[in-house]
């Protein structure tokens, strides 16, 4: 179903944060994106990196939204308004809290960049999603992660 597809690795934190924002220019708004790995690969450390990228707010200030379970940031890139928004649904158990998030009416907006931990846990969210983003922790603080897209 995904057409590209595009391979990075690193050895550090550093490094997670400078592969965001490379893949943030392949993967421009409108898009929803699904981070697949498992606790701790470095999907809420992508995501900082991102925002980062997109000059949406101060890093320091990107947390998991494990929670609060939707994060909201406004972004440039391109010149262009961004709204980028960030889910972690590893707590959410059904499709019925699913549809408590109104994903549809982020992602029916045209500057809609939505990023989501645990995506991959709910079919519905794999059938909208865009891209998506496979990270794997490695030796130590190596980490892998494959890209793809359409
Ligand atoms: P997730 O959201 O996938 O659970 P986080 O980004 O919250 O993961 O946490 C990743 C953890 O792994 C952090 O404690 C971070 O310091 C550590 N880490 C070590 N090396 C890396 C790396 N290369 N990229 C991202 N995180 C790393
Ligand atoms: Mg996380």
């Amino acid at each position: 179903e995904y057409t590209r597809e595009k391979r990075f690795k690193t050895r550090s934190v550093n490094g997670t944060l400078a592969i965001a924002e490379t893949i943030a220019e392949l993967l421009p708004a409108p898009r929803l994106v699904v981070l697949r790995g498992e606790l701790g690969a470095g999907k809420t450390t992508l995501v900082k990196g991102w925002v980062k990228a997109l000059r949406a707010g101060e890093p320091e200030e990107v947390t998991s939204p494990t929670f609060t379970l939707v994060h909201e940031y406004d972004g440039v890139q391109f010149g262009k308004p961004v709204r980028l928004y960030h889910l972690d649904l590893y707590r959410l158990e059904t499709e019925r809290d699913l549809a408590s998030l109104h994903l549809e009416e982020m992602i029916d907006q045209p500057d809609a960049l939505v990023l989501v931990e645990w995506g991959d846990k709910f079919a519905s969210v794999i059938d909208r999603a865009d891209a998506e983003v496979a990270l794997a922790p490695l030796e130590g603080d190596e980490r892998s992660f494959l890209v793809r897209w359409r």
